[in-house]
């Protein structure tokens, strides 16, 4: 795909939701990470569902430790992989308490050596938590992008140093936003609404659908 059409997409996008956020529920740093961790593997929206018990009763590291894993686990146990993500959620807690003073670090390096998170899930803290350009490259993401050669990768990791490189700063902040709602809700996986896109005649894809 050549750079004007990129810019184009862009554009659109950016014209259709100008501030993109995330569909996950938070008010402050601690909440997104947590918010995040539990979102491996599950949806938003199930994620919300629990968080919005738990964060009244626990929304800092002290509190979640005070409520202890089996405590925690009570509270998500509706989502995916819950205990070994209340584990992670309640190491993590102890650490910041004991190394970050109670705060959330902002840094890749530090976020990435907390249990549970990944580079995809420190980014989407940096991004949203702290305004970082970052982009975390999510399944709809992948897809999105190989799928309208918009950024071609084999794997996440390529997808998002291609993504580094081809789009340009303005757009840096708010592009993951753009392309997991533009993924999640209208390039859905088995039969993308390409009738309803607003980019389909930007999109290089070759099997359109209707
Ligand atoms: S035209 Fe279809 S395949 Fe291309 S981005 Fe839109 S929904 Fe996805």
């Amino acid at each position: 795909m050549n750079k004007t059409k990129r810019l184009e997409i862009l554009e659109r996008l950016r014209a259709d939701n100008p501030e993109p956020k995330s569909e996950l529920e938070y008010s402050n740093p601690f909440e997104l990470l947590v918010a995040v961790t539990l979102s491996a593997q599950a949806t938003d929206v199930g994620v919300n569902k629990a968080t919005r018990k738990l964060f009244p009763v626990a929304n800092t590291p002290e509190a979640i430790v005070e409520l202890g894993v089996e405590g925690l686990k009570e509270y998500i146990k509706t989502i995916g992989l819950y205990n070994s993500k209340a584990n992670n959620v309640y190491k993590l807690s102890q650490i910041l308490i004991e190394k970050h003073n109670s705060q959330v670090p902002e840094s890749l390096e530090a976020l990435v050596s907390l249990p549970g998170v990944g580079r995809k899930t420190a980014n989407v803290v940096l991004n949203c938590a702290f305004g970082w350009p970052t982009i975390a490259v999510d399944t709809h993401i992948f897809r999105v992008s190989n799928r309208t050669k918009f950024a071609m990768g084999k794997d996440v990791d390529k997808v998002e140093a291609k993504l580094e490189k081809v789009v340009p700063k303005e757009f840096k902040v708010d592009v993951h936003h753009w392309l997991i709602l533009h993924g999640r809700y209208v390039c859905v996986a088995r039969k993308p609404k390409c009738g309803s896109c607003i980019i389909e005649d930007l999109c290089e894809f070759k099997e359109k659908t209707e």
